[in-house]
Protein backbone atom coordinates (compact mmCIF):
# COMPACT_ATOMS: atom_id res chain seq x y z
CA UNK A 1 0.00 0.00 0.00
CA UNK A 2 1.00 3.47 -0.51
CA UNK A 3 0.97 6.21 1.97
CA UNK A 4 -0.40 8.75 -0.23
CA UNK A 5 0.10 12.22 0.90
CA UNK A 6 -2.75 14.76 0.21
CA UNK A 7 -2.38 18.75 -0.35
CA UNK A 8 -5.80 19.96 -0.88
CA UNK A 9 -5.96 22.46 -3.42
CA UNK A 10 -7.11 26.04 -1.94
CA UNK A 11 -8.70 27.20 -5.39
CA UNK A 12 -11.22 25.22 -6.25
CA UNK A 13 -11.52 25.54 -10.55
CA UNK A 14 -15.00 26.16 -11.23
CA UNK A 15 -16.41 22.94 -13.11
CA UNK A 16 -18.02 22.94 -16.59
CA UNK A 17 -21.36 23.75 -16.55
CA UNK A 18 -22.48 22.11 -20.08
CA UNK A 19 -21.24 18.77 -20.31
CA UNK A 20 -22.35 18.44 -23.71
CA UNK A 21 -19.08 20.18 -25.16
CA UNK A 22 -16.45 19.01 -22.61
CA UNK A 23 -14.09 17.96 -25.86
CA UNK A 24 -11.34 15.61 -24.81
CA UNK A 25 -8.11 16.66 -23.09
CA UNK A 26 -8.95 20.40 -22.76
CA UNK A 27 -10.08 20.70 -18.88
CA UNK A 28 -8.27 19.37 -15.66
CA UNK A 29 -9.38 18.71 -12.71
CA UNK A 30 -8.02 20.56 -9.40
CA UNK A 31 -5.53 17.38 -8.06
CA UNK A 32 -2.79 15.30 -9.67
CA UNK A 33 -1.07 12.14 -8.50
CA UNK A 34 2.54 12.14 -8.39
CA UNK A 35 5.57 10.25 -7.29
CA UNK A 36 9.09 10.13 -7.77
CA UNK A 37 11.79 7.22 -8.16
CA UNK A 38 15.86 7.54 -7.51
CA UNK A 39 17.70 4.45 -8.17
CA UNK A 40 18.85 2.84 -4.99
CA UNK A 41 15.86 4.50 -3.48
CA UNK A 42 13.02 3.22 -5.53
CA UNK A 43 9.58 4.50 -5.51
CA UNK A 44 9.29 7.50 -3.01
CA UNK A 45 7.10 10.05 -2.01
CA UNK A 46 3.52 9.59 -3.20
CA UNK A 47 1.32 12.61 -3.57
CA UNK A 48 -2.01 14.00 -4.35
CA UNK A 49 -1.27 17.42 -4.70
CA UNK A 50 -3.26 20.78 -6.78
CA UNK A 51 -2.94 20.40 -10.57
CA UNK A 52 -0.12 22.77 -11.87
CA UNK A 53 3.00 23.13 -14.03
CA UNK A 54 6.15 21.27 -13.11
CA UNK A 55 9.59 23.13 -13.02
CA UNK A 56 12.38 21.12 -14.66
CA UNK A 57 16.04 21.48 -15.47
CA UNK A 58 16.09 21.80 -19.47
CA UNK A 59 18.78 19.20 -20.16
CA UNK A 60 16.08 17.13 -18.52
CA UNK A 61 16.00 13.34 -20.16
CA UNK A 62 12.75 13.23 -21.66
CA UNK A 63 13.51 16.20 -23.53
CA UNK A 64 15.74 14.74 -25.14
CA UNK A 65 15.93 11.15 -26.01
CA UNK A 66 12.33 10.80 -24.92
CA UNK A 67 11.96 8.03 -22.41
CA UNK A 68 8.25 8.68 -21.36
CA UNK A 69 5.61 6.17 -21.59
CA UNK A 70 1.24 6.74 -21.11
CA UNK A 71 -1.93 5.10 -20.21
CA UNK A 72 -5.38 6.36 -21.10
CA UNK A 73 -8.60 4.89 -19.07
CA UNK A 74 -11.79 6.18 -18.26
CA UNK A 75 -13.91 6.67 -14.62
CA UNK A 76 -17.54 6.05 -15.59
CA UNK A 77 -20.37 7.44 -13.26
CA UNK A 78 -23.09 4.61 -13.03
CA UNK A 79 -25.57 3.20 -11.09
CA UNK A 80 -23.97 1.38 -9.29
CA UNK A 81 -21.25 4.18 -8.17
CA UNK A 82 -18.25 5.23 -10.24
CA UNK A 83 -16.08 2.85 -11.73
CA UNK A 84 -12.92 1.80 -14.00
CA UNK A 85 -13.13 -0.43 -16.54
CA UNK A 86 -10.21 -3.18 -16.71
CA UNK A 87 -7.75 -0.86 -14.68
CA UNK A 88 -5.44 -4.10 -14.14
CA UNK A 89 -4.89 -4.34 -18.10
CA UNK A 90 -3.68 -0.61 -17.97
CA UNK A 91 -1.48 -1.70 -15.13
CA UNK A 92 -0.04 -4.45 -16.75
CA UNK A 93 0.59 -2.48 -20.22
CA UNK A 94 1.82 0.14 -18.21
CA UNK A 95 4.56 -2.70 -16.75
CA UNK A 96 5.10 -3.91 -20.69
CA UNK A 97 5.78 -0.23 -21.82
CA UNK A 98 8.50 0.59 -19.13
CA UNK A 99 10.34 -2.29 -19.92
CA UNK A 100 11.08 -1.92 -23.23
CA UNK A 101 11.86 1.87 -22.64
CA UNK A 102 13.90 0.96 -19.86
CA UNK A 103 12.05 2.35 -16.83
CA UNK A 104 11.45 1.37 -13.25
CA UNK A 105 8.27 -0.98 -13.18
CA UNK A 106 5.49 0.13 -10.78
CA UNK A 107 3.60 -2.49 -8.83
CA UNK A 108 0.17 -2.94 -10.36
CA UNK A 109 -1.30 -2.51 -7.01
CA UNK A 110 0.27 1.13 -6.55
CA UNK A 111 -0.78 2.05 -9.82
CA UNK A 112 -4.47 1.07 -9.26
CA UNK A 113 -4.59 2.44 -5.90
CA UNK A 114 -3.08 5.56 -7.42
CA UNK A 115 -6.01 5.61 -10.16
CA UNK A 116 -8.40 4.92 -7.54
CA UNK A 117 -7.09 7.54 -4.94
CA UNK A 118 -7.21 10.45 -7.17
CA UNK A 119 -10.54 9.75 -9.18
CA UNK A 120 -12.29 9.24 -5.45
CA UNK A 121 -11.02 12.42 -5.06
CA UNK A 122 -12.04 14.01 -7.74
CA UNK A 123 -15.20 12.52 -7.66
CA UNK A 124 -17.67 15.60 -8.35
CA UNK A 125 -15.20 15.98 -11.53
CA UNK A 126 -16.66 12.63 -12.72
CA UNK A 127 -19.80 13.92 -15.61
CA UNK A 128 -22.81 12.63 -15.66
CA UNK A 129 -24.32 13.76 -19.28
CA UNK A 130 -24.60 10.52 -21.34
CA UNK A 131 -21.64 9.25 -23.13
CA UNK A 132 -18.88 11.59 -20.66
CA UNK A 133 -16.49 9.87 -18.37
CA UNK A 134 -13.46 11.07 -16.35
CA UNK A 135 -9.99 10.12 -18.67
CA UNK A 136 -7.39 9.23 -16.40
CA UNK A 137 -3.67 10.13 -18.02
CA UNK A 138 -1.36 8.15 -16.17
CA UNK A 139 2.47 8.72 -17.31
CA UNK A 140 5.91 8.50 -16.59
CA UNK A 141 9.22 10.72 -17.19
CA UNK A 142 12.67 10.57 -17.12
CA UNK A 143 13.86 13.34 -14.67
CA UNK A 144 17.43 12.90 -15.08
CA UNK A 145 19.65 15.84 -15.89
CA UNK A 146 22.48 15.63 -18.21
CA UNK A 147 23.01 15.09 -21.64
CA UNK A 148 24.36 11.37 -21.88
CA UNK A 149 22.48 8.87 -23.62
CA UNK A 150 22.11 6.31 -21.45
CA UNK A 151 18.72 5.02 -18.82
CA UNK A 152 17.95 8.17 -16.65
CA UNK A 153 18.55 7.40 -12.87
CA UNK A 154 15.02 9.05 -11.74
CA UNK A 155 11.68 9.29 -12.87
CA UNK A 156 8.24 10.82 -12.38
CA UNK A 157 5.36 9.33 -12.62
CA UNK A 158 2.37 11.08 -12.64
CA UNK A 159 -1.75 10.83 -13.30
CA UNK A 160 -3.89 13.65 -14.56
CA UNK A 161 -7.40 13.69 -15.25
CA UNK A 162 -9.62 15.55 -17.75
CA UNK A 163 -13.74 15.21 -17.41
CA UNK A 164 -14.40 14.06 -21.32
CA UNK A 165 -17.41 14.47 -23.95
CA UNK A 166 -19.33 11.58 -25.35
CA UNK A 167 -17.02 11.09 -28.19
CA UNK A 168 -19.59 10.49 -30.69
CA UNK A 169 -21.93 13.80 -29.63
CA UNK A 170 -24.21 13.14 -33.19
CA UNK A 171 -24.17 9.18 -33.27
CA UNK A 172 -21.78 6.78 -34.43
CA UNK A 173 -20.30 8.16 -37.27
CA UNK A 174 -18.12 6.07 -39.74
CA UNK A 175 -14.76 7.65 -40.69
CA UNK A 176 -12.66 7.84 -44.09
CA UNK A 177 -9.38 5.98 -43.77
CA UNK A 178 -6.21 6.90 -45.83
CA UNK A 179 -3.79 3.80 -46.29
CA UNK A 180 -0.24 5.22 -45.33
CA UNK A 181 1.59 2.61 -47.66
CA UNK A 182 4.80 5.04 -47.22
CA UNK A 183 5.74 5.96 -43.49
CA UNK A 184 5.45 3.47 -40.71
CA UNK A 185 4.71 3.37 -36.95
CA UNK A 186 6.25 0.65 -35.84
CA UNK A 187 8.37 -2.39 -36.87
CA UNK A 188 9.41 -5.49 -35.48
CA UNK A 189 11.76 -4.88 -32.65
CA UNK A 190 11.23 -1.50 -32.60
CA UNK A 191 8.06 -0.01 -29.79
CA UNK A 192 4.96 -0.93 -31.46
CA UNK A 193 3.37 -1.92 -28.67
CA UNK A 194 4.60 0.02 -26.38
CA UNK A 195 2.11 2.95 -25.46
CA UNK A 196 4.99 6.03 -25.92
CA UNK A 197 5.51 9.30 -26.68
CA UNK A 198 7.76 8.33 -29.59
CA UNK A 199 5.10 5.98 -31.55
CA UNK A 200 2.85 9.15 -31.54
CA UNK A 201 5.57 11.75 -32.23
CA UNK A 202 6.60 9.62 -35.62
CA UNK A 203 2.97 9.09 -36.81
CA UNK A 204 1.55 12.54 -36.36
CA UNK A 205 2.74 13.68 -40.02
CA UNK A 206 1.11 10.56 -41.63
CA UNK A 207 -2.39 12.03 -39.93
CA UNK A 208 -1.71 15.34 -41.02
CA UNK A 209 -1.66 14.37 -44.61
CA UNK A 210 -4.24 12.52 -44.35
CA UNK A 211 -6.53 15.04 -43.18
CA UNK A 212 -4.74 17.88 -46.02
CA UNK A 213 -6.59 14.97 -48.07
CA UNK A 214 -9.72 14.88 -46.81
CA UNK A 215 -9.25 11.88 -44.21
CA UNK A 216 -9.54 11.37 -40.73
CA UNK A 217 -6.98 8.82 -39.76
CA UNK A 218 -4.38 6.42 -41.54
CA UNK A 219 -4.54 2.67 -41.76
CA UNK A 220 -1.08 1.69 -40.86
CA UNK A 221 0.58 -1.14 -42.67
CA UNK A 222 3.83 -3.58 -41.20
CA UNK A 223 6.80 -2.04 -41.34
CA UNK A 224 8.59 -4.43 -43.46
CA UNK A 225 6.45 -5.20 -46.43
CA UNK A 226 4.09 -2.25 -45.87
CA UNK A 227 1.45 -4.76 -46.89
CA UNK A 228 -0.20 -6.18 -43.83
CA UNK A 229 -2.81 -4.17 -41.66
CA UNK A 230 -1.59 -3.12 -38.24
CA UNK A 231 -3.87 -0.29 -36.78
CA UNK A 232 -5.75 2.71 -37.91
CA UNK A 233 -4.55 6.02 -36.19
CA UNK A 234 -4.36 5.36 -32.46
CA UNK A 235 -6.91 2.07 -32.43
CA UNK A 236 -6.73 -1.44 -33.72
CA UNK A 237 -8.47 -2.39 -36.20
CA UNK A 238 -10.63 -5.17 -36.90
CA UNK A 239 -12.28 -6.11 -40.51
CA UNK A 240 -15.55 -8.79 -40.89
CA UNK A 241 -14.99 -10.61 -44.29
CA UNK A 242 -17.34 -13.26 -45.17
CA UNK A 243 -18.92 -13.67 -42.05
CA UNK A 244 -15.21 -13.73 -40.42
CA UNK A 245 -13.50 -11.27 -38.04
CA UNK A 246 -10.01 -10.72 -38.79
CA UNK A 247 -7.30 -8.00 -36.70
CA UNK A 248 -3.92 -7.61 -36.56
CA UNK A 249 -2.04 -10.43 -33.96
CA UNK A 250 0.02 -8.77 -31.32
CA UNK A 251 2.99 -9.78 -31.66
CA UNK A 252 5.19 -6.68 -30.90
CA UNK A 253 4.51 -4.48 -33.36
CA UNK A 254 0.89 -3.72 -32.24
CA UNK A 255 -0.62 -2.14 -29.57
CA UNK A 256 -1.99 -4.82 -26.99
CA UNK A 257 -5.40 -2.34 -26.73
CA UNK A 258 -7.68 -3.24 -23.83
CA UNK A 259 -10.85 -2.75 -25.63
CA UNK A 260 -9.15 -5.00 -28.57
CA UNK A 261 -9.15 -7.33 -25.92
CA UNK A 262 -12.26 -6.97 -24.82
CA UNK A 263 -14.12 -6.96 -28.77
CA UNK A 264 -12.18 -10.24 -29.19
CA UNK A 265 -13.74 -11.31 -25.93
CA UNK A 266 -16.89 -10.67 -27.14
CA UNK A 267 -17.36 -11.34 -30.24
CA UNK A 268 -16.09 -15.15 -29.42
CA UNK A 269 -18.96 -15.24 -27.16
CA UNK A 270 -21.66 -14.48 -30.34
CA UNK A 271 -19.82 -17.26 -32.27
CA UNK A 272 -17.92 -15.46 -34.35
CA UNK A 273 -14.61 -16.85 -35.43
CA UNK A 274 -11.77 -14.06 -34.61
CA UNK A 275 -8.45 -14.59 -36.68
CA UNK A 276 -5.77 -12.76 -34.80
CA UNK A 277 -3.86 -13.45 -37.94
CA UNK A 278 -1.49 -11.02 -40.07
CA UNK A 279 -4.32 -9.69 -43.20
CA UNK A 280 -3.04 -8.24 -46.45
CA UNK A 281 -4.31 -4.80 -47.67
CA UNK A 282 -4.99 -6.38 -50.68
CA UNK A 283 -7.26 -8.95 -49.57
CA UNK A 284 -8.80 -6.02 -47.79
CA UNK A 285 -9.14 -4.01 -51.34
CA UNK A 286 -10.24 -6.94 -53.15
CA UNK A 287 -13.20 -8.01 -50.64
CA UNK A 288 -14.26 -4.37 -50.69
CA UNK A 289 -14.48 -4.66 -54.32
CA UNK A 290 -16.39 -8.13 -54.27
CA UNK A 291 -18.87 -6.64 -51.82
CA UNK A 292 -17.34 -9.45 -49.09
CA UNK A 293 -16.07 -7.23 -46.92
CA UNK A 294 -19.11 -6.62 -44.51
CA UNK A 295 -17.70 -3.80 -41.66
CA UNK A 296 -14.67 -2.52 -40.88
CA UNK A 297 -13.97 -0.97 -37.39
CA UNK A 298 -11.01 0.52 -35.09
CA UNK A 299 -11.09 -0.22 -31.16
CA UNK A 300 -9.88 2.27 -28.45
CA UNK A 301 -10.94 3.37 -25.40
CA UNK A 302 -11.41 7.39 -26.23
CA UNK A 303 -13.87 6.16 -29.03
CA UNK A 304 -14.61 2.81 -28.02
CA UNK A 305 -15.99 2.02 -31.34
CA UNK A 306 -15.29 3.89 -34.66
CA UNK A 307 -16.53 2.59 -37.81
CA UNK A 308 -14.35 2.80 -41.04
CA UNK A 309 -16.99 4.15 -43.56
CA UNK A 310 -14.43 4.40 -46.48
CA UNK A 311 -10.78 3.21 -47.34
CA UNK A 312 -8.66 4.41 -49.80
CA UNK A 313 -5.39 3.09 -51.08
CA UNK A 314 -3.71 4.56 -54.06
CA UNK A 315 -6.36 5.72 -56.54
CA UNK A 316 -8.89 3.27 -55.16
CA UNK A 317 -11.85 3.90 -52.65
CA UNK A 318 -13.85 1.42 -51.50
CA UNK A 319 -17.16 2.24 -49.43
CA UNK A 320 -17.94 -0.38 -46.71
CA UNK A 321 -21.40 -1.01 -45.70
CA UNK A 322 -22.87 2.31 -48.02
CA UNK A 323 -20.66 4.57 -45.54
CA UNK A 324 -22.85 3.74 -42.50
CA UNK A 325 -22.45 1.67 -39.49
CA UNK A 326 -22.88 -1.98 -39.55
CA UNK A 327 -24.71 -4.11 -36.80
CA UNK A 328 -21.97 -5.72 -35.51
CA UNK A 329 -20.10 -2.52 -34.87
CA UNK A 330 -23.22 -0.97 -33.60
CA UNK A 331 -23.78 -4.28 -31.28
CA UNK A 332 -20.01 -4.38 -30.00
CA UNK A 333 -20.37 -0.41 -29.14
CA UNK A 334 -23.97 -1.27 -27.35
CA UNK A 335 -22.36 -3.89 -25.27
CA UNK A 336 -19.27 -2.06 -24.55
CA UNK A 337 -20.63 1.07 -23.30
CA UNK A 338 -23.67 -0.59 -21.25
CA UNK A 339 -20.81 -2.87 -19.41
CA UNK A 340 -18.65 0.71 -18.79
CA UNK A 341 -21.51 2.29 -17.58
CA UNK A 342 -23.08 -0.46 -15.65
CA UNK A 343 -25.96 -0.87 -17.52
CA UNK A 344 -25.83 -4.58 -17.46
CA UNK A 345 -24.16 -7.13 -15.61
CA UNK A 346 -22.86 -9.11 -17.99
CA UNK A 347 -18.90 -9.19 -17.86
CA UNK A 348 -19.02 -6.87 -14.27
CA UNK A 349 -15.57 -8.28 -13.81
CA UNK A 350 -14.27 -5.87 -15.91
CA UNK A 351 -15.32 -3.46 -13.85
CA UNK A 352 -13.78 -2.16 -10.60
CA UNK A 353 -15.27 0.46 -7.94
CA UNK A 354 -12.69 3.30 -6.93
CA UNK A 355 -15.05 2.52 -3.48
C1 LIG B 1 -3.93 3.22 -26.73
C2 LIG B 1 -3.80 2.69 -28.10
C3 LIG B 1 -4.74 1.79 -28.65
C4 LIG B 1 -6.02 1.39 -27.97
O1 LIG B 1 -5.84 0.80 -26.73
P1 LIG B 1 -7.03 0.77 -25.68
O2 LIG B 1 -6.43 0.09 -24.50
O3 LIG B 1 -8.13 -0.01 -26.28
O4 LIG B 1 -7.42 2.18 -25.42
C5 LIG B 1 -4.49 1.28 -29.92
N1 LIG B 1 -3.40 1.65 -30.62
C6 LIG B 1 -2.50 2.53 -30.14
C7 LIG B 1 -1.32 2.89 -30.96
C8 LIG B 1 -2.67 3.08 -28.86
O5 LIG B 1 -1.78 3.95 -28.40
Amino acid sequence: MLDIQITQSTEKKEKPKDESHLGFGQIFTDHMFIMDYDKGTGWHDPRIVPYGPLELDPSTAVFHYAQEIFEGLKAYRTGKGIQLFRPDCNAERFQNSAKRMSMPIIPKEDFLQACCTLVRMEKDWVPSAPGTSLYLRPFMIATGTGLGVHASSSYRFMIIASPSGAYYASGLKPVKIFVEDQYIRSAPGLSGYAKCGGNYAVSIRSGEFAKELGFDQVLWLDGVYHEYVEEVGSMNIFFKIDGKIFTAPCTGTVLPGVTRRSVITLLRELGYTVYEEQLSIEDVMRAGKDGRLEEVFGTGTAAVISPVGVLRKDEVTITINNGEIGTLSKAMYDTLTDIQWGRTDQHSDWTMSIE
